[in-house]
């Protein structure tokens, strides 16, 4: 989701003659875009505005920018605790932020120093922050709509992209901050969708991930939409009971998540693969399947965090589902998507909080259960962390041990190499499509290289400069006996690195899906050999 906010935010910015630079240190304009699902997110930032204390007092025209959901949590409070910062935009306002940084630019310069006056006119604009949320005219819609996307480089520029089709969410898990950071769930228009997916298509994009915190309950009523100004506005996520098989929509027009994904499938043939995060567990129709499973170019993976492998910890959490239906869940995926002998098995990966507030010892075993049943591949694993403004901050203590958590998490994270381990010595033989991606992050360390490809996360702008272009990584790749070690990812997400004879082969491959035979599995990441490419 921040990947896709600073996606954009860079491109508006460069349409409106801002330029990216290389290094923090020669930018005009910094700013971060935050995330606040975990404390360790937020310190991280404290400190990087710490640092820039000093930095402004050398250089006071420099603007500082703080983006996304911290603006939107700490407010005002951000700016007195951290006068360096100039500017605050939550993720609800990020079409205003031109706006907003003109304005502190100028300020800046007219105020050549007198920072307290600076900050009153910038923070009048901040107190707009949560109004967007509610307008009644999707402004942010307008910001995804004037996208810029730019031809894919053709020596290796990435070929993977975002595509929001929700916004917000409306789960209200006890833990989370997201419904209050990011407001409602908005669905956006199937039609905005599907042109945003021909564009990066025709612009050599050739895999696209849908993106929404609970994205499979992406639901349109064209009966219900509206339109400002021509435009088709996102409408709001509602509660509906009852199946989300397409039937049950027959004749009504509904587009359904199955719905878009057959649409995006056939209307777009130039995304050779098609995928999807964050699956909710619950309300998961078999609809959704039957489109995986019939769509050649939808790719064989899900992830769908469990969190917790405890009914009486799943609804202290609000989850909504048991710890047998998620299970029954993942049986009825593998029933409908797991191919091997086609070569499409189906692979999972999974979300889990250790140390949740009265988590017993019982519990976590049955998490640990939980993850041995599940057999995902890959499971990102949390410990607890109190956000205040949730329930759970406010309502339920967080009385089990740093200590406790720690060794949870560590343990956890062993049952998971193990599995994960398992599961990659399973695939030594098969062959797999992969989408190579770019140099691995062994022949970048061993070339001395960075990745150029990378997202930015802090974007550094100069004011009338010119872009920086993009450093020809793959020509200065070798091992030292010339040859080059590339990565990729299967369809079921699998990372895979193989070694090709020279740079310039490497160079012909990347953005392609090419066919590699599985030799060796270490860690998260296997070792392949190039089978056959033209
Ligand atoms: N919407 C997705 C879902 O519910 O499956 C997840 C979105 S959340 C931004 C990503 C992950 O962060 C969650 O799946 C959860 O495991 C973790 N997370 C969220 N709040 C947390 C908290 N307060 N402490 C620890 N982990 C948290
Ligand atoms: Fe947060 Fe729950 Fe919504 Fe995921 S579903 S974003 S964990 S509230």
């Amino acid at each position: 989701m921040n990947e896709l906010d600073s996606e954009l935010v860079a491109g508006r910015l460069a349409q409106l003659g801002y330029a990216m630079t290389r290094e923090a240190g020669e930018a005009d304009v910094l700013l971060y875009n935050t995330c606040s699902v975990r404390e360790q997110a937020e310190q991280k930032v404290w400190s990087r505005l710490g640092e820039l204390k000093r930095t402004k007092k050398t250089r006071p025209e420099l603007v500082v920018g703080v983006l996304g959901c911290m603006a939107e949590r700490d407010g005002s409070d951000l700016m007195k605790r951290m006068p360096v910062v100039d500017i605050m935009c939550g993720p609800g306002e990020l079409d205003k932020l031109p706006e907003l940084l003109d304005n502190a630019v100028r300020t800046r310069a007219s105020l050549a120093g007198d920072q307290s006056a600076s900050q009153a006119a910038l923070q009048g604009n901040t107190s707009r922050r949560s109004q967007t949320l509610a307008a009644a005219e999707d402004r942010l819609e307008l910001l995804d709509l004037s996208r810029t996307i730019s031809p894919v480089d053709p020596d290796g520029g990435h070929r993977s992209s975002y595509v929001r089709i929700t916004r917000g969410c409306n789960k209200f898990c006890t833990y989370c901050v997201v419904p209050f950071t990011r407001g409602a769930e908005i669905h956006r228009p199937p039609e905005h969708i599907i042109d945003e997916c021909k564009r990066l298509a025709d612009a050599g994009v050739v895999e696209v991930t849908l993106l929404g915190q609970t994205v499979n309950h992406y639901r349109f009523e064209h009966g219900a939409s509206v339109a400002v100004g021509g435009v088709t506005q996102p409408q709001k996520g509602r509660t509906y009971k009852g199946s989300h098989h397409r039937d049950a929509f027959a004749g009504t027009s509904v587009t359904t998540f199955a719905d878009l994904l057959h649409q995006i499938h056939e209307q777009v043939p130039g995304i050779e693969r098609l995928r999807f995060v964050t699956s909710y567990p619950r309300d998961f129709g078999n609809d959704v399947l039957e489109v995986m499973r019939d769509s050649e170019r939808i790719c064989r993976y899900l992830h769908v965090p469990a969190q917790s492998g405890s009914d009486t910890v799943l609804r202290r959490m609000n989850r909504g589902y048991t710890v047998g239906e998620y299970l029954e869940f993942l049986d009825r995926a593998r029933q409908f998507l797991h191919q091997p002998e086609i070569g499409r098995p189906l692979m999972l990966s999974g979300d889990i909080i250790v140390g949740f507030p009265g988590e017993t010892d019982e519990d976590y075993q049955g998490t640990v259960r939980l993850l041995e049943q599940s057999r995902y591949k890959n499971c990102f694993i949390f410990k607890y962390s109190p956000r205040p403004g949730t329930v759970a901050y406010d309502k339920i203590p967080d009385d089990v041990p740093e200590v406790i958590k720690r060794e949870r998490n560590n343990h956890l994270l062993a049952v998971q190499a193990r599995i994960g381990e398992a599961i990659g010595n399973e695939q030594i033989g098969q062959t797999f499509d992969v989408l190579v991606e770019g140099l691995s992050q062994r022949q970048l360390k061993a070339s001395g290289l960075t990745n150029a490809a990378r997202k930015p996360r802090t974007i550094e702008v100069t004011i009338g400069g010119s872009a920086v272009a993009t450093a020809p990584v793959v020509d200065d790749a070798d091992q030292g006996d010339g040859t080059v070690q590339v990565t990729g990812r299967s369809d079921g997400d699998l990372i895979i690195h193989f070694d090709v004879d020279n740079a310039a082969h490497a160079k012909s491959l990347i953005g392609r899906i090419v066919p590699v035979e599985v030799v060796s599995a270490s860690g998260l990441s296997m070792g392949g050999r190039l089978v056959s490419a033209d």
